[in-house]
């Protein structure tokens, strides 16, 4: 009955942006709503027309003026045998803090940094779930948090005293505690949704894979527009994911059953680094992967794809080194085709 309630109300505030919104139009969005709920659409929080970015939220809240929004839900999401602690946190926002898929939010942990005696500094997360969330009321807005801790080699065991001060406030939130936000930021990771026939090339490592869970589920899990025209279309989504080993997977249920559904428009790669040994018989790394098909990934980025990074820093000179020889059995030069494929918009790469 909540979520009625709120799908009812997002639904409402979208027509009744000002005073003067007649009683007819409050009424359509009520109905609008209700129709979202019913799981018939999800066109509630689309522009006009859908691919118009020129209307993307961004710093509607600031740091010196946060939004408090409320845990629903906090999960661990990675098996017994993965390396680290993985969670996926929902978080509600009453309709207040609407994003789009790629930008990420700030939380502001609470406490002072003992440091320098200032209250603790906001850190990013990108975003885990569409525009609507994952009850696709669009209330909410999920993210995919992993707890860092700090291991000692003198104590040889992990020091508390050092462990990351907002993941672990994170991942240790409780259904209805307070969470304070800024955002949404970020225009680095969108997509275009212009064209419906787009090769989307999603490269992750860990966290990283939480931008493209916001794109796969507005791509094949609801039907919004451009997941209507993007389905009928010859474009492909294509996820490559690099983690420890199977018990350290995010989300994979939900890829499974995409892929199921959507065999022609979603593709799915692993690499587990523990598990898998890449051509020359070490650890499979995601540049390994990825470079298993460097042929299919340049003609696609010959012919318009978008490739996205995302995740730990430390994926990326791998990964360029990986395409720099690429290039070079090519006869290409790497540093020219990096900023081809800028120019045009089609490198997309946001990592920390
Ligand atoms: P901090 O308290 O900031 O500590 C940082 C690290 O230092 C920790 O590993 C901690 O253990 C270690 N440390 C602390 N004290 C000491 C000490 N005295 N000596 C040595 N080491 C110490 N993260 C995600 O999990 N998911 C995401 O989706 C995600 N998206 C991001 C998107 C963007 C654009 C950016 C920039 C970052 C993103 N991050 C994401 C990273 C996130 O912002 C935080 O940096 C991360 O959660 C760690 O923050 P923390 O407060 O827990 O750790």
């Amino acid at each position: 009955m909540l979520a009625v309630t709120s799908a009812f109300t997002s639904g409402a505030a979208l027509v009744a942006p000002t005073a003067h919104a007649s009683r007819a139009s409050v009424q359509m969005g009520i109905i609008d709503g209700v129709k979202n709920l019913l799981g018939k659409k999800q066109d509630f929080l689309e522009a006009e027309p859908y691919w118009d970015q020129s209307t993307i939220p961004v710093n509607t809240y600031k740091n010196k003026a946060p939004f408090t929004g409320k845990i629903v839900s906090t999960k661990r999401i990675v098996g017994p045998e993965a390396t680290g602690e993985t969670c996926d946190i929902v978080i509600g926002h009453e309709g207040k803090m609407p994003y789009w898929e790629g930008q990420s939010y700030g939380v502001i942990p609470p406490g002072t940094n003992p440091k320098n005696g200032k209250p603790n500094s906001v850190r990013l997360y990108s975003i885990a779930s569409s525009r609507y969330g994952d009850d696709m009321t669009g209330t909410t807005t999920t993210l995919c948090v992993r707890r860092a801790t700090y291991w000692c080699p003198e104590l040889k065991a992990d020091d508390p005293a050092k462990k990351g001060v907002c993941s672990n406030y994170l991942c240790d939130s409780k259904p209805g505690d307070d969470v304070k936000l800024t955002g949404p930021s970020g225009k680095v990771m969108l997509i275009p949704e212009k064209d419906p026939n787009v090769d989307l090339i999603m490269v992750a490592t860990g966290t990283g894979i939480a931008p493209y869970r916001s794109f796969i589920r507005r791509l094949f899990v609801e039907k919004t527009p451009f997941g209507e025209a993007y389905t009928k279309g010859t474009g492909q989504a294509w996820l490559f994911l690099g983690v420890a080993n199977s018990d350290a997977l995010l989300y994979d249920d939900e890829w499974q059953e995409v892929l199921k559904k959507y065999p022609d428009n979603f593709r799915l790669d692993y690499a587990l680094s523990r598990e898998q040994k890449n051509k020359d018989g070490g650890k499979m790394y995601i540049q390994d992967k990825v470079a298993e098909y460097s042929d299919e990934i340049f003609s696609k980025m010959d012919n318009g794809a978008h490739m996205y990074f995302c995740g730990l820093k430390g994926m990326m000179p791998g990964i360029t080194e990986m395409l720099e020889g690429v290039c070079k059995d090519k006869g290409l030069v790497w540093e020219d085709k990096l900023s081809e494929w800028k120019k045009a918009g089609q490198w997309h790469v946001e990592v920390y």
